[in-house]
């Protein structure tokens, strides 16, 4: 993430969210851990308060030099990651890329664990499901949905879920497509919206039980942490959640309990609503 108020972020990090800061390098660029990975985010003191980037991890060397073959070969500019770049991301290796929206993106192997120094959240929380399910989800604003739709699904190889079609005012119909990649329900979702202040929408941090949910709710009460959507529960991932807003004025979804995606027997879905119940407020 790129930020402005990089202190603001540590702070809000751990004393909200319960991630763990794990250092700052020279330029100070902030780590936040949320398992036995040396990080999974690092929040950047650009000055602008939005997605930096977007890091997609593969296993090998080898399925990152696939994954750059098949970007080029559909006419997407590769550039290889330096090893200067790599130490900064604390990966072994990385190619770099834009989006057709030209969201930075990433593909690292080689990511620095260290289950030789725990996980230890600063909050009384029991912790993050992270694992084969990665950091989370988030969810951005793309200039052309198709466009999107197709470098997602058919270059980077992620599965679509499910879409949510809905009308925010009469003559006004949006979709949001949902992709997976692993049993997470979804690990990106975007809709249209070429003129958005922000690409970043919000993120998701899903915790292991319900209630590191709830007394995170109640302790954003207390301290008047702002809750842009309330207590809910939504109709596609069935994840419990609610959304805070954060020092950048994006948001950040703080759920449990969501169902997985079995790719053997899983069927592409429409809603038309975003929430079984709750969720009340605005995003
Ligand atoms: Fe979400």
């Amino acid at each position: 993430m790129s930020v402005r108020d990089v202190n603001g972020w540590d702070q809000f990090a751990a004393q909200v969210l319960g991630l763990q800061p794990n250092g700052r390098d020279p330029d100070g660029s902030l780590f936040l851990r949320m398992d036995e990975y040396h990080h999974r985010f690092i929040v950047h003191p650009t000055g602008k308060d939005d997605l930096a980037y977007i890091g997609w991890e593969v296993g090998t060397e080898e399925e990152l030099e696939a994954m750059a073959e098949r970007l080029k070969q559909a006419g997407v500019g590769v550039t290889p990651g330096t090893s200067d770049e790599a130490d900064a991301r604390r990966v072994a290796g990385l190619i770099k890329f834009a989006d057709p929206s030209g969201i930075p993106s990433e593909v690292f192997y080689g990511p620095l664990v260290v289950f030789d120094q725990p996980f230890q959240s600063p909050r009384p929380i029991s912790g993050f499901k992270t694992g084969e399910q990665g950091l989370g989800h988030f969810v951005v604003w793309v200039d052309d949905f198709d466009r999107s739709l197709h470098f997602y699904r058919d270059l980077l190889g992620m599965r679509i879920s499910d879409f949510v079609k809905f009308s925010p005012a009469p003559e006004v119909k949006m979709r949001v497509v949902f992709f997976h990649c692993n049993p997470r329900h979804h690990t990106i979702a975007f809709a249209q919206m070429p003129r958005a202040s922000k690409r970043l929408h919000h993120f998701m941090l899903q915790l292991q039980s319900l209630d590191d949910v709830g007394a995170t709710y109640d302790l954003c009460q207390t301290q008047e942490v702002p809750i842009a959507m309330k207590l809910g529960k939504h109709t596609n991932d069935h994840m419990v959640s609610f959304y805070l807003r954060t020092p950048s004025g994006f948001n950040v979804e703080y759920g449990w309990g969501a169902r997985e995606v079995d790719d053997s027997i899983w069927q592409v879905q429409v809603h038309t609503a975003g929430s079984i119940w709750g969720h009340q407020g605005t995003l």
